[in-house]
C-alpha cells in the first residue's frame, strides 16, 4: 500500500505506515479489502481449479469419445470386412457352384450330344436297312405283280 500521507510504498499486510506511521486505511475499509482480496484469490483458484477440471474432463471426454468412436469404427470395420469377407466366401462357393454345375451341364451335354448322334447314326442305319428291305420288298412286289399282270394280261388274252 502506498501511504497517502508520505507516498511511502508499505507492505499490503501493514495497517500504519512504515516510514510516517500514518493510519492507512480505516479498519473497514482494510477488512472489506482484505475480505475482497480473500474472495477474489478464492474465485481465482477455483477458477483455475475449474478450468483445470474442465480441461481434464475435456481431455477425458475427448479420450474417451475418440477411443470409444475409433473402438467403435474399428469394430464396424472389422464386423465389415468380416460380411465382405463371408460374402466374397460366398460369391466364390456360387461360383464354384456355377463352374460345377456348368461343367455338369457341358458333360451332360456332350453326353446327350453323343447319345443323340449315336441314336441318329442307328437310326439312319436302320432306315438304311428298312429302305433296302422295301426296295427288296417292292423288287420282289413288282417282279410278282409283273409276273401276275403278265399272267392276267395273257390269261385275258
Ligand atoms: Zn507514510
Amino acid at each position: 500500500m502506498i501511504c497517502k500521507n508520505c507516498g511511502h510504498e508499505n507492505d499490503d499486510r501493514r495497517r500504519y505506515c512504515e516510514k510516517c506511521g500514518e493510519y492507512l486505511y480505516p479498519e473497514e475499509d482494510f477488512t472489506e479489502t482484505t475480505k475482497v482480496h480473500k474472495v477474489q484469490t478464492v474465485v481465482k483458484t477455483d477458477k483455475k481449479k475449474v478450468f483445470h477440471y474442465v480441461l481434464i474432463g475435456m481431455i477425458v471426454t475427448l479420450l474417451v469419445v475418440g477411443g470409444s468412436s475409433i473402438y467403435f469404427m474399428n469394430q464396424l470395420r472389422v464386423s465389415k470386412n468380416a460380411e465382405i469377407a463371408s460374402l466374397e466366401k460366398k460369391n466364390q462357393k456360387l461360383t464354384k457352384q456355377v463352374k460345377k454345375l456348368k461343367q455338369q451341364q457341358s458333360k451332360s451335354d456332350t453326353s446327350y450330344d453323343k447319345e443323340i448322334a449315336k441314336l441318329n447314326k442307328e437310326n439312319k442305319e436302320q432306315a438304311q436297312k428298312i429302305v433296302e428291305l422295301q426296295e427288296q420288298l417292292s423288287g420282289q412286289d413288282t417282279s410278282s405283280s409283273s409276273s401276275s399282270s403278265t399272267k392276267k394280261s395273257s390269261s385275258s388274252d
